[in-house]
């Protein structure tokens, strides 16, 4: 059972997630269209799909065509699982030593780099009596990061395990181009040497007997120039490429590209759509007068009359501590300023500006302020990264448990 997927969200919620599934199926479709040389697309869901909900995201790729899903870990798999019965399944994370037994049971594809990967996932295989070739596996090469994969040196051990009784095959070479948004490209240049070289030392093995895929970038690789140079090398491979995309199929461009929506696009060109507004509501008003404080520790003073809304999202919801004083939410198709200190489940709003608050308006943190009107005000997954100092990364798998994740 996904623990996100809150099936009790009153009608008159007062902190919610809305997820737009059409929105994310038109993304996957839109991004596998964009993808060269009939690449395979991985829809990524780790993290509860990027915070947006696995239960509903991961019905809603593989609707939109995925044959392939994405997650960090073999819980993860074993959640996107239940959700996902025929789908392939990508674990990219670590496989532990005892996880093996589970991988098989699952049906999940691991990404394995260490001999002690090999050791886990052969005794498991035995046990279970898979005959050769029958586990698949994507080897992943470290090509720069320093994070993941095998350096080139560990390569002709890992590669001697892989014999045509083995009951493992190596399906995808698999590594992580971690500079994609950089405008020069020389890390991914220099990631693509040793991408090269491992190729090469592959296929003059029978390890490579089973390889089909070169898997090599994520979102800012496939709607970049890496792209062209992925697909480029998997056919000099005699591979099909493969993308993993996680952000994009949210709907948010990595800001090296501009394909970000409401991007000015020429009419009926498809742009990446937002899947996720988040929004809350107005719970209760208040006047005060000039000199008052607000919040904890008084950060913030009244220096005249003001009018009060509090919402009820705080800090354990996501709503990031470091925008208080220094961001505002859509309230009425305007901008509302978060006054003193974000709570821990709470925050307050100056309404001062805007007339006619009332309690339980709809107020949006995160998305579109949809007023039927040409005034719609929109706060991007960008906007609150930059004004809470991180990424859209962050900022949407910091969207806490307590947001019910709602199919629109
Ligand atoms: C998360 C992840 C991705 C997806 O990255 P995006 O930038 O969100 O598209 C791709 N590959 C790996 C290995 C990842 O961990």
């Amino acid at each position: 059972m996904d623990p996100l997927m809150t099936t009790h969200a009153s009608p008159a919620f007062a902190n919610l997630a809305e997820i737009d599934t059409s929105a994310l199926e038109d993304n996957y479709r839109f991004l596998r269209q964009l993808a060269p040389g009939s690449a395979e697309c991985v829809a990524v869901v780790k993290a509860n799909a990027y915070g947006h909900g696995l239960s509903l995201c991961a019905p809603a790729a593989v609707r939109a065509g995925a044959h392939w899903l994405a997650v960090a870990s073999v819980e993860e798999a074993i959640a996107a699982r239940a959700y996902a019965p025929q789908a392939r399944i990508l674990a990219l994370g670590s496989i532990l030593p005892g996880w093996g037994a589970t991988v098989i049971a699952h049906g999940i594809t691991p990404c394995i780099w260490t001999l002690e990967h090999l050791d886990e996932l052969e005794s498991a295989a035995h046990a279970a009596a898979l005959g050769p070739a029958s586990l698949a596996v994507h080897l992943e090469i470290d090509t720069g990061m320093s994070r993941q994969g095998a350096a080139l040196e560990e390569l002709p051990d890992i590669l001697k395990r892989i014999t045509p009784s083995s009951p493992l095959r190596i399906e995808a070479v698999m590594t992580h181009l971690y500079a994609s948004d950089e405008d020069n490209g020389a890390r991914s240049a220099q990631q693509y040497v040793k991408l090269d070289e491992a190729l090469r030392m592959i296929q003059s093995t029978p390890a490579a007997a089973h390889l089909q895929y070169l898997s090599a970038g994520a979102s800012a690789a496939l709607l970049g120039s890496d792209a062209a140079d992925v697909a480029e090398m998997a056919q000099r491979f005699g591979l099909k490429p493969m993308f993993r995309l996680g952000l994009a199929l949210y709907g948010i461009a990595p800001r090296s590209t501009d394909l970000q929506a409401p991007a000015a696009q020429l009419p009926g060109q498809p742009v990446l759509k937002p899947v996720l507004t988040w929004k809350t509501r107005v719970v209760s008003l208040r006047t005060i007068p000039a000199g008052t404080e607000i919040g904890y520790n008084g950060t913030f003073t009244a220096t005249e009359p003001m009018r009060l809304a509090l919402i009820p999202t705080g800090y354990a919801d996501g709503l990031d501590r470091r925008l208080s004083n220094r961001f505002s939410l859509l309230v009425r198709g305007q901008r509302a300023p978060l006054v003193g200190r974000v709570s821990m489940d709470m925050a307050v709003l100056d309404v001062t500006e805007i007339p006619g608050v009332e309690t339980g308006d709809e107020v949006v943190i995160l998305g579109t302020q949809n007023r039927g009107t040409q005034d719609n005000e929109t706060i991007t997954a960008y906007d609150l990264a930059d004004a809470s100092e991180t990424i859209p990364w962050e900022v949407f798998t910091s969207i806490g448990p307590r947001v019910p994740r709602i199919s629109v």
